[in-house]
């Protein structure tokens, strides 16, 4: 699955990355792979990942001094750009108080009292460190709440690497081509089902025959990490009326839509559904403004089940940590309408680029959007799942990234990503932006 080294075109600017390459090369002697996330070594677009050394705003500058427009943007976290001031003031602040303390802080509330504001089926949320610990702490929950084993999951849809989420998951997993984990027990593997998405007769045929053993259902609110693939009208409803006829959880993964596809994430979008809301929801990312924050939380009967107050253990030293509190709280009270007004601005701008360049190159492609998340798949034609959204020309991507790259913008190194903005993308950065793609576009023609 791992394309070659994409082929350099005459005529383009070369960039030299002599240090990140030198960095790569120590990095590798100590560190697997010379990365701690497998998606940060450039394996499906071939080439040497950038090692980072700042940001400010839009702009990221490599250990070679070459800046980039960064549409990675920390894979979602950075909704207001590098460096925004009220964080740094808000991170710096927390910081000289003390770090850590291992007792509860007045920030925790104030944070867990933010994301209650926003996303109104949320009553109670428990922090954790990532996105990772808040899935897994939500399968525990609903197996603890419902005394069942089994969850469903859609495949091609990311929930961290918990075990029993990695099957058929996407994000770096679809990117590298990984089978199933080797690592995961099939003990752990035979308690997850995986369906296709968007595919309720799917679901429908799989509760009735094992419903009453089925913990919870698991799906990305609009996933992300398969490109974006939003649920078909009705899809999330149908969802909500299945699990609950089987009294099984719904959880709704948002921690790469919560906070950023509206306010209230996707919830926010798409509105609670008429059968009921999701009994559970995670989030990360946005909600850590940049430091390891997240969060799992809903109906505060199921919440209720945890300890202290009931059996299901969860825990964390850092959990709630007053930095990374901090950073989060005023990353989410910094996102105004403005904010989001801006995040829109910006991917319409690029994804019209895109159409225009890349229909005018007669480059097939296909938009699809979650808000301002956007990704351009490499292929014609709807993209409803992951069998349709690995249906794509991998390699012709990476040679649109390597010619984006050259020309001084930073995409996430992966056909199955999201494009992330921010709101400090601003005009400069846009049009400068803009102009790599329409020369590149003509290079990859
Ligand atoms: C990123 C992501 C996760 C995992 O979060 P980490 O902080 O990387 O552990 C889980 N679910 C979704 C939908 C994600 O996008």
């Amino acid at each position: 699955m791992m394309s070659a080294h994409p082929v350099d075109h005459a005529g383009t600017p070369a960039v030299h990355s002599n240090a990140s390459e030198a960095l790569l090369a120590r990095a590798r002697a100590v560190i697997p792979g010379g990365v701690n996330s497998p998606v940060r070594a450039f394996g499906s677009v071939g080439g040497t990942p950038r090692f980072m050394v700042r940001g400010t705003g839009p702009w990221i500058w490599d250990a070679d001094g070459e800046r980039y427009v960064d549409l990675v943007c920390s894979w979602g976290p950075m909704i207001l750009g590098h460096g925004h001031p009220d964080v740094l003031g808000a991170v710096t602040a927390a910081a000289a108080a003390g770090f850590s303390f291992g007792m509860p802080t007045e920030r925790e509330v104030l944070l867990a009292e933010e994301i209650v504001g926003r996303v109104g089926p949320v009553q109670q949320v428990r922090l954790v460190n990532s996105g990772t610990e808040a899935t897994m702490s939500a399968i525990r929950l609903a197996r603890g709440f419902t005394g069942r084993s089994l969850i469903v999951k859609f495949a091609g849809c990311y929930h961290g690497h918990v075990d029993a989420l990695l099957a058929a998951a996407g994000s770096g997993v679809a990117t590298f081509g990984l089978p199933d984990s080797p690592g995961v027990p099939p003990s752990a593997a035979g308690e997850t089902i995986v369906l296709p998405y968007n595919d309720l007769a799917a679901v429908e045929a799989v509760f009735a025959e094992r419903g009453d053993q089925i913990a919870a259902l698991i799906t990305e609110a609009s996933p992300g990490n398969m490109g974006v693939v939003p649920p078909a009208p009705g899809f999330t409803q149908g969802l909500r009326q299945i699990t609950q006829a089987h009294g099984a959880l719904l959880i709704s993964d948002e921690v790469m839509t919560g906070f950023r596809c509206s306010p209230s994430g996707w919830l926010g979008l798409e509105g609670v559904p008429a059968s009921g809301a999701p009994d559970l929801f995670t989030f990360g990312k946005v909600m850590g403004g940049g430091f390891p924050a997240a969060a799992f939380g809903g109906r505060a009967d199921v919440m209720a089940m945890l300890a202290p107050e009931g059996p299901v253990y969860q825990a964390g030293t850092l959990s709630g940590n007053p930095v990374a509190a901090a950073a989060g709280l005023a990353t989410l009270r910094a996102c105004t309408d403005e904010v989001y007004q801006r995040l829109d601005e910006v991917s319409g701008t690029l994804a019209g680029v895109v159409t225009e360049s890349f229909t005018r190159h007669g480059i097939p492609h296909r938009i699809q959007w979650a808000g301002s998340m956007f990704s351009v798949f490499f292929r014609e034609g709807e993209v409803t799942d992951y069998a349709t959204a690995r249906d794509q020309d991998a390699e012709r991507f990476g040679r649109f990234f390597h010619a984006m790259l050259r020309r001084g913008v930073h995409l996430p190194p992966s056909c199955f990503e999201t494009w992330f903005v921010s709101a400090a993308h601003d005009d400069e950065a846009v049009e400068h932006t803009a102009r790599a793609i329409e020369q590149a576009a003509a290079q990859i023609a």
